[in-house]
């Protein structure tokens, strides 16, 4: 080979396009596309990816350097997934080396060889099914953790099925196979322990469109209400692709929150499974990546960086609650899951299905328009009836630490009857300000503009915002009283007044302070559904599709600032949480009620949801938004900019949009720099210039020209910035 060809890598660095590199020394072919090259790059060696290779131009302004080692002899990523991520790269206008290595597990991306270990299972043997569970737990319940989960899968279960347990379960694997209670076993495709459900007739119509549609692309939106049975159109799509000997690929919001739903595939899919999250090691996202990349997954679920998968044989993709916000990502590459799953599946030519009891006003849109083909399941499956939603006027009404005394009635008759109840706050903490009673003081954020909340527990003052966080203050900063007082309410302080108001029936709380330890969330959901709680209360995490049973009140305490949100999202959101808290309610025979504190009862928003639903509600946002002329109906793009220096960001946004004014005609509008809804958040001043535009195409002209050159205005030094294609938050 000769020096004549040059090879085209795209490198982990803030960089606009790849680099031109030699072929490495003494090779006779050039490396395969896709495939990993070590190359230096400055001072540093990294590793990148070869997206191509050229002729060498014959005049060329510097040395080209070479290639020092190829660390795959067949590419790692195939041609499709690359496509995918220069597409991404030009679209969210980041830099495609960074893209493209972040599709990477982080142990490939440090270079390390493409191999997976073997995969491991275990499996019970006689003498462990035989064993004493309850002993066993006093002693070592870490073992009887490891036995009980082992035991829920005759056929043996993956160790990354063990992963998310608590404490050192490595060691309580040896010490049982020390003991003869388990062994490793050779994985097997799983056999479906579970018959599904016949279904009806709604059912029945999505999971046809789905079927028929495989083969070839098309987009469904699954529109089903809350318990409709939409997990059930999964998997029936789901056999269809298998027995078409193809892949599926599932996204869902957050691992941690959907153990349901990864039991359920588990039960009922009969094939190979993988699971990827953050919870598992580097070690064990490299071997499941790679082993779907082999072509040894059948269904892999994971949360959104789970797109970036090789997959040998897609079929389906599949993109769970798809409504939900941590489907963006919010920093670095700023991309969103949902909306390049399209991408990727009309790029292999395969069907997509966004499934959601409250869609985005996104893909709204995309069914009205015809893009998307709309499947409704209008109704509860089973006998399962909708709850009943009426609102609750509390202006003036005495509250106990946020619950009307009305609730607190219902609450009782619920609990009388043996139904569960679910009480809603989105605000977790004791209590989210501290007060001082002789001057009027408030703990607030040394770095941020924020108020510090208030831990009982911990007995700490934390910023929500920053992390920042310091010990309870027992003296006012201004005037040294030490009357302070806590002010409006958290999960915490609510947990406290219900567990006196209720001594009788356990209290759980479900935040993210309580379930920060790995499997502290399926172990609560486990105890509220064998009963051993019967109250429930918590923040958003509990909004996420869990099917308990037994719950037949829903109250919701506090949803009024969604009424008045600075963010024209606001609305859209506060319908999406209140659904989707509310339908945790009668999931069964047992009929749910759902209870809404307000102080605005008359509002049009409210009313709307209330009497015509999500469905109607939204469709009527859409109406307004495309008279504002707001996206879904028009483009946006959000430039940010961050400093020490409080002018340092507005200053060199204006150079932004003096240069993007310069550059664009009156296609693209251009607003600001605002400062930031927070303007200092973890000791950073922030501003922010938007950019809108009627038409995708202008907007992206304009950021093609204008990012390129963002490094090089004035100001461009002192400040630092990031762009934000498709911007889910103003923030
Ligand atoms: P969704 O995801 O739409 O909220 P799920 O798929 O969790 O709903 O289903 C809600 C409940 O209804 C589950 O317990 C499920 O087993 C049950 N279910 C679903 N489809 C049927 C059906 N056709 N017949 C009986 N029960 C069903
Ligand atoms: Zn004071
Ligand atoms: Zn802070």
């Amino acid at each position: 080979m000769t020096d004549a060809l040059v090879i085209h890598v795209a490198v982990p660095a803030p960089m606009d396009g790849t680099l031109d590199y030699l072929p490495p020394a003494g090779s006779a072919e050039p490396p395969a596309v896709g495939s990993r090259v070590r190359v230096p790059f400055g001072r540093r060696r990294v590793v990148g990816i070869v997206t191509g290779s050229g002729e060498r131009p014959r005049v060329s302004g510097h040395r080209l350097r070479r290639i020092q080692e190829v660390l795959d002899t067949d590419p790692l990523l195939p041609a499709e997934l690359l496509q995918l991520g220069l597409w991404a790269a030009d679209y969210y206008h980041h830099p495609p080396g960074e893209v493209l290595t972040g599709f990477l597990p982080v142990p490939l991306r440090q270079g390390q060889p493409a191999e997976r270990r073997p995969p491991e299972y275990w499996q019970l043997t006689e003498t462990g099914r035989g064993t004493n569970l309850e002993a066993l737990r006093r002693r070592a319940p870490r073992q009887a953790a490891v036995l009980e989960r082992l035991a829920e899968a005759p056929e043996g279960l993956p160790v990354a099925a063990l992963a998310d347990l608590e404490g050192d379960w490595r060691s309580a694997l040896r010490t049982l196979e020390q003991r003869d209670l388990l062994v490793r076993t050779t994985p097997r495709q799983s056999s479906a322990t579970i018959a599904p459900p016949a279904l009806n007739e709604a059912q029945q119509q999505a999971a046809e469109a789905i079927v028929e549609s495989l083969g070839g692309f098309r987009a469904h939106l699954l529109e089903g209400v809350t318990g409709s049975g939409k997990t059930e159109v999964y998997l029936a799509a789901v056999d269809a692709t298998l027995a078409r000997g193809e892949q599926v690929l599932v996204l869902v919001p957050e691992i941690g929150l959907t153990p349901q739903l990864i039991e359920r595939f588990n039960a009922r899919v009969p094939g190979r499974v993988a699971v990827l999250h953050s919870a598992l090691a580097d070690g064990e996202r490299r071997d499941a990546w790679l082993a779907a990349a082999a072509g040894d997954v059948d269904v892999l679920i994971g949360t959104r960086s789970a797109l970036f998968t090789p997959l040998p044989r897609p079929g389906l993709f599949i993109v769970d609650e798809e409504h939900d916000a941590s489907l963006k990502q919010q920093d670095g590459f700023r991309y969103n899951a949902r909306d390049l799953a399209a991408v990727r599946a009309r790029d292999v030519d395969r069907p997509l299905v966004l499934g959601s009891a409250t869609p985005s006003l996104e893909s709204l849109h995309n069914a009205e328009a015809g893009r998307y083909s709309l499947l409704d399941l209008p109704r509860r499956a089973g006998a399962a009836r909708p709850p009943r939603m009426e609102l609750l006027d509390i202006r003036g009404q005495p509250l106990d630490a946020g619950v009307a005394r009305p609730v607190q009635e219902r609450m009782q008759q619920h609990l009388d009857g043996h139904g569960q109840v679910l009480l809603f706050l989105n605000r977790r903490g004791f209590a989210p300000v501290l007060l001082c009673h002789d001057c009027g003081w408030i703990a607030g954020c040394p770095r941020c503009d924020a108020r510090l909340t208030w831990h009982q527990h911990a007995h700490r003052l934390r910023c929500h915002h920053c992390g920042y966080e310091r010990p309870v203050d027992r003296q006012c900063q201004e005037c040294g009283s030490t009357d302070l007082r806590d002010v409006g309410q958290g999960t915490e302080k609510l947990e406290h007044a219900l567990s006196a108001r209720f001594p009788d029936h356990g209290v759980v709380r479900v935040d993210r302070d309580s379930t920060r330890r790995k499997g502290a969330m399926s172990d609560m959901l486990e105890q509220a559904r064998r009963g051993e709680a019967r109250i429930l209360l918590g923040t958003q995490m509990l909004a996420k599709g869990h099917d308990l049973p037994d719950i037949s009140l829903v109250a919701i305490l506090d949803c009024d600032h969604g009424l008045f949100g600075s963010d024209f999202r606001a609305p859209e959101r506060m319908a999406q949480l209140i659904t989707q808290v509310a339908g945790r309610a009668g999931r069964r025979e047992r009929p749910g009620e759902v209870l809404i504190q307000t102080h605005h009862p008359e509002h049009p928003l409210l009313d709307t949801l209330l009497r015509e639903g999500y469905g109607r509600f939204a469709r009527t946002m859409l109406t307004e938004r495309r008279e504002a002329a707001l996206p879904p109906h028009t483009h946006m793009a959000l430039i940010r900019s961050e400093a020490v220096d409080a002018e340092a960001p507005k200053a060199f946004l204006e150079a932004v949009r003096e240069a993007g004014e310069a550059q664009c005609g009156d296609d693209v509008l251009l607003m600001g720099p605002v400062p930031a809804p927070m303007e200092r958040r973890a000791g950073r001043y922030r501003a922010q210039l938007l950019l809108q535009a009627a038409q995708r195409s202008p907007l992206h002209a304009l950021l093609r020209r204008l990012v390129p050159v963002l490094p090089d205005l004035p100001g461009a030094r002192r400040a630092r910035w990031s762009v934000d294609v498709d911007p889910q938050d103003m923030l």
